[in-house]
Parts: structure tokens; sequence; C-alpha cells
């Protein structure tokens, strides 16, 4: 079982290798930054992964979005020896939370957690290079330029994946596997593995950029609402990294007018507390879409990460999320005395039996890791749907709601800690 019919790797895709001889359990589909993780994850509780990605090996690397990462988040990388790799890592102390023209605000500090930084800001492009050293550095056999383009249910149990190279999709081979984890991110292949996805479009869309401003603070983060959305300012070395949710037809127009129209509305959005306040990059569009991935129809096909959702930027914390699960998935995985593997197994016995009980508690583990993983993951899509929703709501009085939901979270300590506690660790 789980042998590759066709055998070798496409032609050109980088490979590594861990534990030569012992057969991957799963393979992991994507090694973004939640693949890569989940990969590290298995690897340090024994089990036998092979991850691939249709990209290069630090091709995520251009990618200078920048992620606030939550004090969990920062524990997991460390753990999984992530996080000593990451190239810049800038901590946030403080989180202001505002809106314009309007009463009530929120002010968090690293002494409500009683630790040095509620979060830290990084680049995607730095963390997925840092996923890249961390894989090599535990020998996990990850394809490179290898894109997956079908999963489907096989003679005996096995799934059956078809992989090609990435620049010859049309010569495409067969992987049969017990399980198969997506970490595909927001435009994977849930559909040609038989899994529904559910879709919203925000009639809004972020506007992603880097911002210089007079009186810059170091170590403080903004999140200002604005009539119709979010302004969300995280501090780097010397700037602020900057995501601003705005109407696509404004936020088009902006893009389409000249630097000083753009300098305007951003100092008219922040106020006066910054100084003088301009783009030091151009902002490019980002399109906001709320997905969720039905992933039940497989019961050894699970979804993590942005492939099983995909949320608005307005409270950082889709990668965060992704973590969660990915920690969650190695958690849940059968302990090695339960598992049957290519590397354990004396191939006399290797009988049907034998395979049908790995499956089954492969499945039962899986089933538990999707009942585990759902009150934090439903959770948070509904908060940052709210926030998203509430946020570009420009009624009047929805400023005045507002202002009243956050000075009750400042000022009762337990919806204060509670609050904090969630965007720190998650809903669990
Ligand atoms: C503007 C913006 C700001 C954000 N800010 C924050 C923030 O502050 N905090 C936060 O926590 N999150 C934030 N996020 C969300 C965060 O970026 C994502 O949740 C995170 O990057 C998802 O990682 P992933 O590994 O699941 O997916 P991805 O990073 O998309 O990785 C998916 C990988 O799968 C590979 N792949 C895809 N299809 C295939 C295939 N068929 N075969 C093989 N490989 C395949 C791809 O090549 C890729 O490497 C933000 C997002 C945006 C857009």
């Amino acid at each position: 079982m789980a042998e590759d019919t066709a055998g070798s790797t496409p032609s050109g895709s980088v490979r590594t290798m861990n534990a030569p001889g012992r057969e991957p359990e799963v393979t992991i589909v994507g090694a973004g930054p939640v693949g890569a993780l989940a990969a590290l994850a298995l690897t340090a509780r024994g089990v036998a992964v092979s991850v691939c990605d249709a990209r290069e090996p630090g091709a995520g690397k251009a990618d200078r979005r920048a992620l606030a990462l939550s004090w969990g988040t920062h524990l997991a990388l460390s753990e999984l020896g992530v996080w000593p790799l990451i190239a810049q890592r800038d901590p946030i102390r403080q989180v202001s939370v505002s809106q314009r023209g309007a009463f009530g605000g929120i002010e968090f500090t690293c002494a409500d957690l009683g630790s040095d930084a509620l979060g830290y800001v990084v680049d995607y492009g730095d963390l997925a290079q840092a996923c890249v050293r961390a894989l090599q550095a535990q020998a996990i056999d990850v394809q490179y330029q290898t894109l997956v383009q079908r999963i489907d249910a096989g003679a005996g149990g096995a799934l059956e994946v078809a992989m090609a190279h990435a620049s010859r999709p049309q010569l495409s081979h067969l992987v049969r596997r017990n399980s198969v984890v997506l970490a595909d991110g927001a435009e994977g292949i849930a559909a040609e593995a038989s899994l529904r996805r559910h879709e919203r479009e925000y009639r809004q869309v972020a506007l992603v950029g880097e911002v210089v401003c007079e009186r810059f603070q170091p170590g403080r983060a903004f999140e200002r609402f604005i009539e119709r959305g979010p302004l969300a300012l995280l501090p780097r070395a010397d700037h602020y990294a900057c995501v601003w949710v705005l109407d696509a037809a404004v936020a088009r127009a902006m893009l389409a007018g000249s630097a000083e129209l753009r300098a305007q509305a951003l100092a008219q959005a922040a106020g006066p507390a910054f100084g003088a306040i301009d783009w030091r990059t151009l902002p490019r569009e980002v399109p906001l879409v709320l997905r969720s991935t039905q992933d039940d129809a497989n019961a050894r096909v699970v979804t993590i990460g942005n492939a099983a959702q995909t949320l608005h930027p307005v409270a950082g914390q889709g990668f965060n999320l992704g973590v969660r699960d990915a920690l969650a998935l190695a958690a849940a995985w059968p302990a090695p005395a339960c598992r049957v593997t290519g590397a354990d197994r004396d191939p006399g016995s290797d009988t049907d039996s034998d395979t049908e009980a790995a499956h089954l508690r492969l499945t039962a583990a899986l089933a538990r890791f999707r009942r585990e993983r759902r009150a934090d993951r439903s959770r948070t899509i509904a908060t940052t749907d709210l926030l998203a929703r509430v946020g570009a709501i420009d009624l009047p009085g929805a400023a005045a709601v507002r202002g009243l939901g956050m000075a009750m979270i400042d000022l009762l300590p337990g919806v204060r800690r509670l609050a904090l506690e969630r965007l720190v660790f998650g809903a669990g």
C-alpha cells in the first residue's frame, strides 16, 4: 500500500528525503507556511510525511505582505525551530483600537498578557523562506514544482493522487497514499478532491503597502475604524505595514489618482496623531473573500490553513488559525504504536485486515481532529466576519455602537481578558 505507482519524481523537481526507506504515511499538498508547519509537527511526532508544492523553493520570498503573528503562533514557531530562521521579527508591545470621530477605544499592552510582546510582525516572504530552511534541516521529503491535480478514492481504500511537474501538467502520474492533507491555500484543489467550498465576496478590497510618518512609535500597532472599513498599521523597524480596507471603487480611484491624493486620503484616515504621513510604496489591491471548505467527503483527506478557511484580514487571524490547525492535526495523529507504516511492517504481514485497521484508526483520528477544530474555526470565522461587516457599516449610529462595544471590552476586566486571549491564543 501507499507506493508510487509511477515511481519517479517529476524531472526538474528539487527533492530532499527524510529517513531513507520509510514510506510516507501522508502527503501534504502545499509547502506554504501552514503545510510546512504541519510537516514539521508531524515529523516531530514520528510520522513519515512527504510534501509537494507547485512552486519552486523560495518562490514565496517575493511576497512582502506583513503578517501579525499572535504570541501563541510565536511559541509554536519557536517549538518547531522556525522562529530563529525568520530574518526580521518586529515585536508588537501595544495594540490601540479606535475609530475616527467617535468615543470608545481599546488598549492592549504586554502587561495584560505578562509577556515580552503581544505578538510580532513578519513578512510572508521571510516566513516562507524560514519554512523552506526548517524543512531542509529536518530532511523532510519535499517535491517542489510538483502540481497535485486530483485526488480520488482508489482500490483497497487507498487514495490515488494525480500529480505532474508544474511545467508539464499534461504528463501526470498517480501516487497511492493512505491520507492526504490539503494545505494548498485559497486557490487549491478542493473541487478536484470532491470537497465542497462556500464562498462569499466582500464588496471591499484591501490596500496593502508600507507607510512612513513623522511620529513613528516602535512596537505599537493601530487598528482604526474609519467610515466603511478598518485601517491597520503594524510596526516594522522604522515604518508601518499598512492594510486598509476600502470599498473597491474608492480604492481603485485612489490607485488611479495622484500620489498627493493618496497621501491626503491616508492622512485623513490615520488622524493627526501620526504627524506627516505618506505611502513609502505604491499600495497594491488585494481582493477580500470569505471561503470555507467542508472536508468530510473523504474521511482521510483533510484541509488546513487557507485551504480550510480564507478570512478577511481585518483581524489578522488567517495564518494564526492555520498554525492551530497544523498543531492540532499532529496532536490528533495516531500514536506510532497504532500505525502500520512501510518501515515498520513485515511485508508478509501486510494483510488486508492490517491495512483496514490502520485506515480505521486514521479515520477516527481525523474525525476527532475535525471535531476538535470546529469551535476555534467557527468562532474565528464568525468574529472576523462580524468585525468586517460592522466595520463596513456607514449608517447613522453605527460609529456609536462600535464605540460602545469597544468601551465595554476595555472597561470590563473579564471581557477584556477574554478578548485578549481570543486574539492571542485562539478561540479553542
Ligand atoms: C493582505 C493580507 C494580510 C494578511 N494579514 C494577516 C495577518 O496579519 N495575520 C495572519 O495570521 N494572517 C494574515 N493573512 C492571512 C495569511 O496570509 C494566510 O492565512 C496564510 O498565508 C495562509 O498560509 P497557507 O500555507 O495556508 O497558504 P499559502 O500561503 O497560500 O500556501 C499554499 C501553498 O500551496 C501550494 N499549492 C497550491 N495549489 C497547489 C497544488 N495544486 N499542488 C501543489 N501545491 C499547491 C502553493 O504553491 C503554496 O505554496 C493576511 C492575508 C492577506 C491577503
